[in-house]
């Protein structure tokens, strides 16, 4: 994988991975941080260890929505279909994974199954998307190392898999992380650091102060909490909330369902991605198949259809898996982006109003480093990254392959 540092983003002490122990003046600056999904907990666990007084406001229970069903893949669906400086944000974030880890680790008590199964991607006469050429030549640009196996190398990695197929390509390094571990973690991590949590407090409103800076957040109870700065990161009802605080934020939810089956612990190795399905096998035996993109708004619930065409998917990549069990069946809600991008930063306009959301189908991987790059633009620090591409007020990038799917 590309070294994180070529990107340029972080300071020399960041560089050796220390930045977590720092010892920093405490500055107390209060941060409310509206959403405690993976997004907000991360960041406002970063931001206490910076020394500022955040505040997670969270509406439901924390870590329970988007963040709690994903599938924690740590690599983007295919990343060539995104511009550099995407790839650029991938690669810092996923360094950060190890030094993330550990500490979450240590302060929580919790394993987050974190592990590197590796991804691979079968290819069929009949794919609906040939990727080989774009996908070997984004992995040579970007360091990320790369296999090509023909049919019976790939047999002999799954033996699960049909043997129809054209060969694959696997990247031995791609890791995964289990979800509700991961957001048990951190939360366990926030309340060892003495970080308020406040669950079923939803936030309607923001106020300002005489000079227009922000200065208060507003409860649906009606309680009014007096703050410094405030960060939206509501997942996909942050386009909704931004719109009662005046601004127009066009992330929208995009529904994916998810089937568990059950196997022999280790039946499939590695994370398997194909056009229709992908599957996720976690180290018990677990396999997550997923994941649906339907732009239905906040329509709750699984369907049979959707389930049906998970399975016969999967049965059609991995007919050795006939056998496994179904155990359940759930459903999240992306935070959806118009072209798949992330928002990220400061509100022209509104001194003192951060966005961190629209992370969509990567908002794991992500992770680590958008609390990085929040946290310390928060505390003052300016990001060396560009991050242009993923400022508030940008134009929609043209990028409808990875965006949101047309509407249901
Ligand atoms: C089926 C599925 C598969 C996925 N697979 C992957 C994957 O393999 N890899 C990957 O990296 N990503 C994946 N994702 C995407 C990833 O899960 C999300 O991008 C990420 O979890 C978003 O985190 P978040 O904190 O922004 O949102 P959420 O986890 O949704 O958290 C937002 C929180 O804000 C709260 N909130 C909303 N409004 C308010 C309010 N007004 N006041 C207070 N609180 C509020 C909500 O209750 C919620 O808890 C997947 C998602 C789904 C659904």
């Amino acid at each position: 994988m590309a070294a994180w540092w070529r990107c340029g983003v972080f300071s020399a002490s960041q560089k050796r991975g220390d930045y977590l122990d720092m010892n920093r003046q405490a500055d107390g600056k209060r941060v409310a941080v509206v959403g405690g999904g993976v997004i907000g907990c991360l960041t406002a666990l970063y931001l206490h260890k910076l020394g500022a007084k955040p505040v997670i406001l969270e509406k439901g229970n924390t870590g329970r929505e988007s963040s709690w069903a994903g599938a924690g893949i740590l690599c983007p669906i295919h990343p060539w279909l995104y511009p550099d400086s995407f790839t650029h944000l991938i690669d810092a974030s996923l360094a950060m994974f190890p030094a993330m880890n550990a500490m979450l680790e240590e302060q929580s008590g919790l394993k987050t199954e974190w592990l590197s199964s590796g991804m691979l991607i079968p290819m069929f006469a009949d794919d609906r998307i040939h990727h080989r050429e774009q996908a070997l030549a984004w992995s040579k640009r970007f360091g990320w190392k790369v296999e090509e196996l023909d049919t019976k190398q790939t047999c002999e990695h799954e033996p699960t898999m049909s043997d129809q197929l054209n060969g694959s390509l696997l990247w031995p390094e791609v890791g995964q992380v289990r979800n509700p571990r991961l957001l048990a973690a951190v939360k366990q991590a926030l309340e060892n650091c003495g970080v308020q949590i406040r669950e079923q407090a939803e936030v309607i409103g923001v106020g300002k102060n005489g000079q227009g800076d922000v200065s208060s957040v507003t409860l649906a109870n009606g309680e009014s909490i007096e703050v410094d700065a405030v960060l939206l990161a509501a997942g996909s009802w942050s386009g909704e909330l931004a719109r009662q605080i005046g601004l127009d934020l066009p992330v929208e939810p995009v529904k994916g369902q998810i089937v568990l089956l059950r196997d022999e612990p280790g039946k499939v190795k590695h994370i398997i991605k194909h056009d229709d399905v992908y599957l996720v096998p976690r180290a018990d035996g677990h396999i997550l198949v997923g994941a649906s993109m339907e732009r239905v708004g906040f329509r709750p619930g699984t369907t049979e259809s959707v389930v049906n065409n998970l399975l016969e998917a999967t049965w059609r990549i991995t007919p050795g898996l006939k056998g496994a069990a179904i155990v359940e069946q759930w459903m999240g809600f992306r935070p959806g982006s118009p072209d798949g991008m992330p928002y990220l930063g400061p509100v022209e306009g509104h001194p003192g109003l951060w966005v961190a959301t629209g992370h969509y189908r990567n908002g794991v991987a992500l992770a680590p480093g958008t609390a990085d790059i929040m946290s310390r633009w928060i505390m003052g620090e300016t990001p060396a990254i560009d991050l242009t591409d993923f400022r508030v007020d940008r134009p929609v990038l043209n990028l409808s392959k990875v965006g949101f799917p047309a509407a249901a």
